[in-house]
């Protein structure tokens, strides 16, 4: 009798196993565009070890974010190639299956693929994308237009306005009212968006479908936030969106790209690149509270591909090489090393804005105003501190000009492009368990598929 009745419960149990866990009824995915692990780790740590004034517990939420949650790495090669664009990252993520650099939507043969979003919307939910460069551009367009061209921008833009989501908040007002698209914001009145360009407009919709444009091109950096008081930040958009979307009872697919990170990498500036992860990490803090609170929303974090590759190294202060090496082939340090102090930090914290801004204000002065020493000083003001940049008589270029601040700061640099390097993907909530491990970008889309039930 006891035997039957642990053989029925048993059997109980084992069938139940396959409808363990609720699918989640929303998700939350948000993109570091560049955002290689060596940044996340370079912000988490250069948090812990310089004195902000806003993580007075010295702990970045990234950080309780990551100790909290699922973990991850992911390769991200193409259908031909090691290293990833933007638009082929997210058309692979979104899509699930490899693509070629440059096409959005579209497999390596240009066929359309059925993204994450488009099958969301099938099942009844609600989604909506959101990004702090152009909605235009290559992430947000991996994930709602289909083209074999990234450049199709006025393509990209026509498609977000005459396709189905709920709300699109972004820079690109430009790609929205002119050349071909001249008439575009009026059609999109028509297919019941409401379109806004400022924060105060924004925070007036309270339901339906939003279309926000908030620059004419990429938004600001968030480094010059201050100088820019109505245009919204990541997280602002990101809390509009949610109280729209998390209106359907069936629940929401909601992308937040923080797209900046990408372009302060491209530049190589370290500094404007930690500022960009605090406005991630501004973001991160509200949507794992929403995910913490409401129980049933997968949120998952993760880069499309890596950026310039910066780190941080030992090097001789006077410029000169290490001792030769012995006959064994090791190398014999000579002294008067740099292991880079943790005083740095605090250094590329103080450097917000790009100096990728400041050069060409340079180059407009009067010839005879144009001098080391006022690029010096110029640059200095940027960096918000005296920096011995070491110029000479020379005036060099943008690029010699940020590696002689990089090397100010004890940082080397793989590249001003991408890496094909692999990439740390964190999830948290239901189903966060499928996240772990080693995979490939191909796969999210069906763990999201899974994690949500569709
Ligand atoms: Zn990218």
């Amino acid at each position: 009798m006891m035997k039957k009745r642990w053989i029925c419960f048993l059997l109980t149990f084992l069938l139940a196993l396959p409808l363990c866990g609720q699918p989640a009824k929303n998700a939350v995915w948000i993109i570091g565009d560049g955002m290689g692990p060596g940044v996340m780790g370079m912000f988490m740590q250069g948090v812990q070890l310089a004195g902000l004034s806003q993580y007075p517990d010295k702990t970045s939420t990234l950080e309780k974010f990551i100790k909290a949650s699922q973990t991850g790495l992911y390769f991200s090669h193409t259908h031909d190639s090691v290293v990833s664009d933007s638009a082929c990252a997210a058309t692979q993520m979104a899509g699930g299956v490899k693509s070629t650099p440059g096409a959005v939507g579209v497999d390596a043969q240009g066929k359309n693929i059925t993204s994450l979003l488009e099958e969301a919307i099938k099942a009844g939910k609600s989604v909506g994308v959101i990004t702090d460069s152009y909605v235009a551009d290559a992430t947000p367009a991996g994930f709602l237009a289909h083209t074999t061209n990234r450049a199709d921008k006025y393509s990209i833009a026509r498609q977000i306005v005459y396709g189905q989501a709920q709300v699109i908040l972004g820079g690109g007002i430009k790609y929205f009212s002119q050349h071909s698209n001249e008439n575009l914001l009026e059609e999109a009145k028509k297919q019941g968006w409401q379109v806004v360009e400022n924060l105060q407009d924004m925070q007036k919709v309270n339901k339906g479908r939003l279309l926000g444009l908030f620059a004419d091109e990429a938004m600001p950096f968030y480094g010059e936030k201050e100088e820019h008081a109505n245009v919204p930040t990541l997280k602002e958009m990101t809390q509009k969106a949610i109280d729209l979307l998390s209106q359907n009872e069936k629940g929401f697919v909601l992308i937040v790209e923080a797209g900046k990170i990408d372009w302060a990498l491209h530049d190589n500036e370290l500094g404007p690149t930690l500022w960009e992860m605090i406005n991630l990490d501004e973001t991160l803090a509200y949507v794992w509270d929403f995910a913490q609170k409401k129980k049933d929303t997968l949120l998952y974090l993760n880069a499309d591909h890596e950026t310039g590759v910066p780190a941080f190294h030992y090097y001789n202060v006077y410029g000169k090489q290490f001792s030769d090496k012995t006959a064994q082939g090791e190398k014999l340090y000579s002294g008067n090393m740099d292991y880079v102090g943790y005083q740095y930090y605090n250094k590329l914290f103080k450097h917000k804005k790009m100096l990728y801004f400041m050069y060409p204000k340079f180059r407009k002065l009067p010839k005879e105003e144009q001098t080391t020493e006022k690029l010096q000083q110029m640059t200095q003001e940027i960096l918000g501190e005296k920096m011995e940049l070491d110029l000479g008589t020379w005036v060099p270029p943008y690029e010699a000009l940020i590696r002689k601040v990089n090397q100010a700061y004890g940082l080397v640099w793989a590249t001003p492009n991408h890496s094909g390097g692999m990439l740390l993907g964190v999830a948290y909530g239901p189903h966060a368990q499928q996240f772990g491990g080693v995979y490939h970008n191909t796969d999210l889309k069906d763990k999201f598929k899974k994690a949500l039930g569709l």
